[in-house]
């Protein structure tokens, strides 16, 4: 069985204290690698590196920087199927899910570093005499967690933005997916487009992540996953009064109004909560629907579901035993609750091989119960009909979280009314996951902190000084 081992500096490291813990294909429910579980001695030689290496990549000409990533995201492309086969082993997506995914990794890479060479800070006119201007710089090391769910397209949306900064960065990969990190990593590494130091993977668990955070030479931190951990991860930066990049869970909701085009919104609502298998952290999964259409919505959200679940292609597994555990005892415990089960996958559909669950939608009157307060991360939704659009409205935001938010519909009054007070960070007007790297993603409330992709994620990789020039006039 192939193991794999943290890179730094340039090359494979070998951590001395030669732990390894097991990854799985949660498509077969096997084992596939082994993956060595780094030390905090290990963090702090990927981290001298990186702050070896920033001296000169934060002061190279922005122009070359944007160069180095555009053939990065270059060679994602030359290797993509490759690197989706890789993913898909990794996180038991389908094949084509993977590849579109990739395709994303290569245009962050792309984007970033198109931003590499614009503005670089701001004249500022305090009248004669004076020469005003805030200088933006790299913060030097950037360490980036990373969560399985989408593994690639992840890492990339920070990478990328924290590289065309002009800092160096040491990533650790989620424990369930590190091994197409660490296969993308070892490409850049062989193609020589970035100096020795300048990315660096540390591989490992939640005390690999945590001795990362807290480096002291770790300038910034980009985290993207649970609000649990983020918030542990928040507590270590607060206390080092380091800046921090927080994309946490969330609990979406997906209304639907009166005047909508029923087929299209039934669609985007099935959209919302299967991709991948509902583990996606913008997933749309409590669905309000407009009594007066609440019938014909059922009908069509049965009929659609049905069909998808008799495509294999269209099944995506859960991605760790204890995770599929876990979708399993929610769904016993809306049962248990006394939940309508308005839609359950059929036994003979599901894949029996794997970690695989069934799509549920429970009809739920409001927010008090398991299904519709707790990010499940598999696909199960919460159906609920609202009369008045104030009622639904107050129902979307009773929630912790304020990730995203779905609208269907055609009434633009009811829409801008919607936009401008639901809580959430997105919100996607018919058209759920539309928008591409170019839009900033940020929940609020406890869904996160900060912004990543787009040009507000590029600016969070860097610090603004103010310089004031007294000239002898
Ligand atoms: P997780 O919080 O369990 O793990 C995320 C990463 O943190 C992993 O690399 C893990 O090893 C590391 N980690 C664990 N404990 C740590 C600690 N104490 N200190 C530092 N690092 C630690 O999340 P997950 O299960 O991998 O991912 C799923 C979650 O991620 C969901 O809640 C989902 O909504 C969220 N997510 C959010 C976004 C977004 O953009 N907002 C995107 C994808 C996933």
């Amino acid at each position: 069985m192939k193991s794999y081992h943290s890179l730094i500096d340039g090359q494979e490291y070998v951590s001395p204290a030669q732990e390894f813990f097991p990854d799985f294909n949660p498509r077969l429910a096997e084992q596939t690698h082994l993956i060595a579980q780094s030390t905090t001695e290990d963090v702090n030689v990927a981290v001298a590196a990186a702050a070896r290496a920033s001296i000169e990549w934060g002061k190279l000409r922005p122009l070359l920087r944007g160069r180095a990533l555009h053939k990065i995201s270059q060679l994602i492309m030359d290797h993509k199927e490759n690197l989706a086969r890789m993913e898909s082993i990794n996180t038991g997506k389908p094949p084509a899910t993977a590849i579109r995914e990739i395709a994303i990794a290569a245009e962050y890479f792309e984007f970033f570093g198109n931003l590499t060479s614009q503005s670089a800070g701001d004249l500022i006119d305090i009248g004669e005499g004076s020469h005003c201007f805030n200088r933006r710089e790299p913060y030097g090391v950037v360490g980036v967690i990373t969560p399985w769910n989408l593994p690639l397209n992840q890492l990339a949306r920070s990478v990328a933005a924290a590289l065309a900064a002009g800092n160096t960065v040491v990533v650790k990969p989620s424990e369930h997916t590190s091994a197409s990190t660490l296969e993308l990593v070892k490409l850049i590494f062989e193609a020589n487009i970035l100096p020795s130091g300048v990315l660096n993977v540390i591989t490992g668990a939640g005390a690999t992540g945590s001795a990362l955070a807290s480096h002291k030479d770790i300038a910034k931190v980009s985290f993207t996953g649970s609000v649990a951990t983020g918030k542990k991860v928040g507590a270590i930066c607060a206390e080092a009064v380091k800046p921090v990049t927080l994309e946490l869970g969330g609990k979406s909701p997906n209304i639907v109004l009166a005047d909508v085009d029923l087929e299209q919104a039934v669609a985007g609502c099935v959209k919302g909560f299967t991709s991948n298998a509902g583990q996606v952290c913008i997933a749309g999964t409590r669905i309000y629907v407009h009594a007066s259409i609440y019938e014909q919505f059922k009908e069509l959200l049965v009929k659609q579901l049905k069909t998808l679940d008799q495509s294999a292609d269209n099944w995506a597994p859960i991605i760790t035993g204890q995770q599929y555990q876990k979708v399993l005892d929610f769904i016993s415990e809306g049962e248990k609750e006394g939940l309508n089960v308005l839609y359950k996958s059929d036994n003979a559909d599901v894949p029996q091989k794997g970690w695989y669950v069934p799509r549920v939608v429970f009809e739920v009157a409001n927010e008090r119960n398991c299904i519709s307060a707790n990010e499940i991360f598999g696909h199960v939704a919460a159906l609920t009909p609202y009369e008045d659009i104030e009622d639904c409205l107050e129902l979307a935001n009773d929630t912790e979280f304020g990730l995203a938010a779905g609208i269907w519909g055609n009434n633009l009054n009811q829409i801008y009314h919607l936009v401008a007070n639901l809580d959430a960070g997105q919100i996607f007007v018919n058209g759920y996951f539309a928008g591409g790297v170019e839009n900033p993603l940020g929940g609020f409330k406890e869904s996160g902190l900060g912004k990543e992709k787009g040009i507000e994620a590029y600016m969070n990789y860097q610090r603004s000084k103010n310089v004031v020039i007294s000239l002898a006039l």
